[in-house]
């Protein structure tokens, strides 16, 4: 068990899923072969105590509104399952904070009621960047696949939905960082008591793959500011020791920073 701050801290593997590889290479790939896919899962930060249950990001969710992420998922999104774990239900979700509103990161925030949606955490606040819910609302060509209409709409209808500016603190010990590259106004969560961090990674660092500072994403916005961001990230978690915790990695929640002559890999991890 992992405790930080009076925190316990869990991992909620919920949903496996493939991702579309086409983007690097649409135009010039051959039709007759299998479309290249990444393998990815989405896995969700249960942080427990002083008096708080909070989850971070919820993940694709139930997919009932878009054919697109259904198509691309390999295991049943198991929430329920994961929480149970821990003896916990979706109500007693007290705070749930979105690294940003990319629907692989927010989709189980709902779940299909009717001919509508109803909230799956009636209970939670919800914590979002005031900029990653303004570009969410009005995206750009580059950015419009990576959200889904319906879902801010529902958003922005809940009484306890909480937009907050810039790096700050949200609970003790427990503050958010903001990032722009993926994104605008995305935000890395982070729990530290002095001695021990651990820092969520994200979509600026989303898998152990992506600790080159110039392995980069495809939808990430601006290639350059992941770039520079990532590299003050890995920097200071490699001086001081933290764990990053890792929202799609399919083989592990979990690595520190190790700092070898050809760049930064991963290292071991306290049980979590
Ligand atoms: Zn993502």
């Amino acid at each position: 068990m992992l405790t930080i701050a009076g925190y316990q801290i869990h991992s909620l593997k919920v949903q496996e899923f493939l991702f579309d590889g086409t983007p690097l290479t649409a135009g010039t790939a051959d039709p007759s072969r299998p479309k290249p896919r990444i393998r990815l899962a989405t896995r969700l930060l249960l942080i427990v105590g002083n008096g708080h249950r909070i989850l971070v990001d919820t993940g694709i969710g139930e997919l009932c509104w878009t054919s697109r992420w259904a198509a691309n998922a390999t295991s049943p999104y198991r929430l329920e399952e994961e929480l149970e774990k821990h003896g916990l239900q979706p109500g007693d979700i007290t705070d749930l904070v979105l690294t940003h509103l990319h629907s692989d990161h927010v989709g189980g925030a709902f779940t299909c009621a009717g001919d509508g949606l109803v909230p799956v955490f009636p209970y939670a606040r919800v914590y979002v960047q005031e900029e990653n819910f303004r570009t969410a609302c009005r995206p750009d060509e580059r950015e419009k696949g990576s959200f889904n209409e319906t879902i801010i709409d529902e958003f922005r209808q809940l009484a306890l939905f909480h937009t907050v500016s810039g790096t700050q603190e949200l609970f003790p010990g427990i503050d958010v960082i903001v990032s722009n590259g993926h994104t605008r106004g995305q935000q890395l969560v982070r729990i530290s008591d002095g001695t021990t961090t651990l820092l969520h990674g994200g979509d600026l660092i989303p898998t152990t793959a992506h600790y080159p500072a110039t392995r980069v994403t495809g939808n990430d916005i601006d290639a350059r500011t992941v770039i520079e961001e990532k590299a003050v990230i890995l920097e200071e978690a490699c001086e001081h020791g933290w764990i990053l915790f890792f929202g799609h990695d399919p083989f592990r929640h979990a690595a520190t920073v190790l700092r070898r002559p050809a760049g930064f890999v991963p290292g071991p991890a306290p049980e979590f």
